[in-house]
């Protein structure tokens, strides 16, 4: 156990490759951070999906990044990251979550228009600009659509939710997280006020994939299932009193 001494080890401490990944690689180790949950084991299809590229080109990357320690692949098994690889997703995952909260925060970009901006910049940004960053905005935990933010040290809330497409009629909920990366998506739930924070109760949820009914801030709405499945909820303790 080296407990100890993680704790206290920053992320531009850990020496070697981290330092000299391309955006390319980059990308790979956030989208199986993001995919596997930082731990479960990640297939290769699922991974092409995520950055819209071929099932080969991704078997030749995973090759080179296992070679160089950065991931392990196993035949039947998929994709896993190493300490190294995690380490180094987690430092891009907060470079693009803190860019996200200072263009919303300091800037006033609209929630749907952060994404695009910090895809970009994630891979260009230094550590110490991401670090002031954050202290100009006075270090925010979660990003614009509630995502948690991994610390300096690279400690990262994991908690997995329920979505709002788990919940059943009579049930109340907080809005956690949304995903991050529609834009048309994003403005659509703005305009239904579905943003975290928010509370609503389920009212009603029609069998075979039908439409959850819903209230929220005041409002009665209906939303789809596919859409329900990308608002991540965190169950209120009472049912009874959700939010107007
Ligand atoms: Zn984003």
């Amino acid at each position: 156990m080296k407990t100890p001494k993680r704790a206290h080890l920053r992320l531009e401490d850990s020496p070697g490759e981290e330092d000299s990944l391309t955006g390319p690689v980059e990308d790979y180790l956030k989208a199986i951070y993001e995919i596997g949950r930082g731990n479960v084991s990640v297939a290769t299809n699922d991974i092409a999906q995520k950055l819209s590229l071929t099932a080969a080109s991704v078997s030749g990357m995973v090759r080179r990044l296992a070679g160089q320690g950065l991931l392990s692949y196993e035949r039947y098994r998929g994709v896993t990251l190493t300490d190294s690889g995690r380490r180094a997703a987690l430092r891009t995952i907060r470079r693009h979550r803190v860019i996200e909260s200072y263009l919303s925060h300091a800037l006033d970009y609209p929630w749907d228009r952060v994404h695009d901006e910090a895809e970009r910049l994630e891979h260009a940004a230094s550590d110490e600009l991401v670090d002031r960053m954050a202290e100009a905005i006075g270090e925010p935990i979660v990003d614009p659509h509630g995502a948690p933010i991994p610390s300096r040290e690279g400690l990262m809330d994991e908690t997995i939710h329920l979505s709002l497409a788990d919940l059943g009629a009579g049930y109340g909920a907080r809005v956690v997280e949304v995903s991050d990366d529609d834009p048309e998506m994003l403005r659509y739930l703005g305009e239904l006020a579905i943003v975290p924070g928010a509370e609503l109760i389920v009212l009603a949820k029609a069998p075979y994939e039908g439409p959850i009914t819903l209230r929220i801030a005041g409002t009665k709405l209906s939303i789809g299932p596919a859409l329900a499945a990308q608002v991540m909820v965190e169950p209120l303790s009472d049912p009874d009193a959700p939010a107007h």
